[in-house]
């Protein structure tokens, strides 16, 4: 377990490059394509014309190489049934050679027969890179808990811009009582590359926050200087038709585990 998610680590900062590249790959060539089309259709001199053709191919392309790299880092991952008790206890064991004697750790499963469309691997490790700065966070000791609970969500809770839909989803918290952030921390959490650590990566929330995206869900975060932070990830729960739906429970008979 421990070597497949290295792993997934590695994949998923691969993929987090190649998305963040592919992006601004694209933003460069759909002007360059457009260039050579121009170039090509307008030229009067036909060596003019020939080089907007080039142009235009490269372009073309490129852009094919672009898309066939997102769809590269989307298709790998893979959609299962993920269960509540077993992805948190997959998440403890990771955990346990990580836990200094100082840190109390408490997890609290709301029902750990609850399942719901996901990747396990993913997910593990957008909990464990958030449990792993939980522990930082509190170098002299402290409580690491992990909450479950299901939550519905008015239209008001989402900001602009988030492709969330008001309805039934699952609450994972992760919260510790450590030293906090000041509010300059918190404003930048996200972006990449933004560490106070002398060994950080400052990739951790970012492939947090993309792992919850690519499940439909968001993330909240709370955190008070001196007091410690809330990391809340929402998980929606839908059907097949894509409407909110309470959790599925999975017969203990039927998971042959
Ligand atoms: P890294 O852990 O490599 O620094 P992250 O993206 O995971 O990268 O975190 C970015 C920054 O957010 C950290 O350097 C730290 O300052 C802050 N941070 C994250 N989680 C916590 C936490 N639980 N308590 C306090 N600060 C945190």
């Amino acid at each position: 377990a421990e070597q497949e998610l290295i792993r997934a680590q590695r994949f998923e900062s691969l993929a987090l490059l190649a998305g963040g590249l592919s992006h601004d790959l694209r933003n460069l060539l759909q002007p360059l394509l457009l260039a050579g089309d121009t170039l090509e259709d307008y030229a009067d001199d036909p060596r003019l014309a020939r080089l907007g053709t080039l142009v235009r191919d490269c372009g073309r392309r490129g852009l094919e190489m672009v898309s066939s790299m997102l769809s590269f880092a989307r298709g790998a991952r893979r959609a299962e049934q993920v269960k509540l008790g077993a992805l948190l206890e997959a998440l403890n064991l990771l955990l346990q050679g990580s836990i200094p004697r100082m840190v109390r750790m408490d997890v609290d499963v709301f029902d750990p027969d609850v399942a719901f469309e996901g990747n396990h691997t993913e997910l593990q490790q957008c909990l464990l890179n958030l449990c792993l700065n939980a522990i930082q966070a509190m170098p002299e000791g402290g409580v690491l808990r992990i909450e479950t609970d299901m939550v519905s969500l008015p239209e008001d809770f989402f900001s602009d811009g988030e492709q969330a839909t008001p309805g039934r989803y699952l609450r994972l918290s992760v919260v510790d009582s450590g030293h906090g952030m000041p509010p300059e921390v918190l404003q930048r959490l996200f972006e990449p590359f933004f560490t106070t650590k002398e060994a950080g990566t400052g990739l951790g929330l970012l492939s947090c926050k993309r792992i919850v995206a690519n499940h439909g869900g968001l993330m909240r975060v709370r955190s008070q200087a001196g007091e410690g932070t809330e990391f809340h990830l929402y998980l929606p729960l839908r059907n097949e038709d894509g409407d909110h739906v309470e959790p599925q429970i999975m017969d203990a008979s039927l998971q042959g585990e």
